[in-house]
């Protein structure tokens, strides 16, 4: 049993015959390759917002890097899975790769609403995507179905937003790496092994990914 899973969840009654609303922690990005940055955001948003899953949502392609496709879909999965082994609270969730073409938020946001009546829907996002949310699709109606926790992310400024933008900022464990770091370290034969789990390390190292 996960340590969240021991602790009852913010707002319950003792006694009380209604569960309270899943708390559920939606974390989207290309994972390409997933690093110890990610693991960090995720955690943080577990312990201080008291999520009860965090589901890892990787884009098929994202709207904003659409000169850059990214590495496979599988091979991103497959990292991702070694990465999140033995953590019963954190999930993988393929729905925008079996989606396939761009990666809105917004559908996945609406699936996901539909699929948790009643769960308060948390988007994690790294401060560096605050700025663009208001050109995200569909923006305002985004805004209403989940709040947004941001993660402090080294060199990015906090940047408030407007209504109807529910922004809460974590404090987090601010680690100033990158995937294109990771890719750049690979292509210049430098370890990564300080950077990823040990795992990913091992599946990048063995099957000779992002030469
Ligand atoms: P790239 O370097 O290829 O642009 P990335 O490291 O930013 O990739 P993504 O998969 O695009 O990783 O990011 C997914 C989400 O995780 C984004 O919201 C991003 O801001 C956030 N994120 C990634 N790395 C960090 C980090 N070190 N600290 C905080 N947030 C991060």
């Amino acid at each position: 049993m996960s340590a969240t899973q021991q602790t009852a969840p913010a707002g319950a009654e003792p006694g009380s015959p209604h569960p309270p609303p899943a708390r559920l922690g939606l974390f989207g990005g290309s994972f390409d390759p997933v690093h110890l940055g990610h693991l960090l955001v995720a955690q943080a948003a577990q312990e201080e917002f008291g999520l009860d899953r965090v589901y890892f949502i990787p884009a098929a392609q994202s709207p904003f890097k659409p000169a850059s496709p990214p590495a496979p879909a599988p091979q991103r999965l497959r990292l991702l899975r070694l990465a999140l082994a033995g953590r019963p609270a954190w999930e993988v969730d393929d729905r925008e790769i079996r989606r396939a073409g761009v990666s809105f938020t917004i559908e996945t946001a609406r699936e996901y609403a539909a699929q948790h009546p009643g769960a308060r829907l948390f988007y994690l996002i790294g401060a560096d995507h605050v700025p663009s949310l208001p050109q995200w699709r569909e923006a305002e109606a985004l805004a209403h179905l989940v709040e947004f926790l941001v993660i402090p992310r080294p060199g990015e400024s906090p940047a408030p937003l407007p209504a109807p933008f529910q922004l809460r900022t974590l404090r987090g464990f601010p680690l100033g790496v990158s995937s294109s770091e990771i890719r750049a370290r690979v292509r210049a034969g430098r370890p990564i092994d300080l950077l990823v789990p040990g795992p990913v390390a091992e599946a990048i190292r063995n099957n000779r990914l992002y030469l």
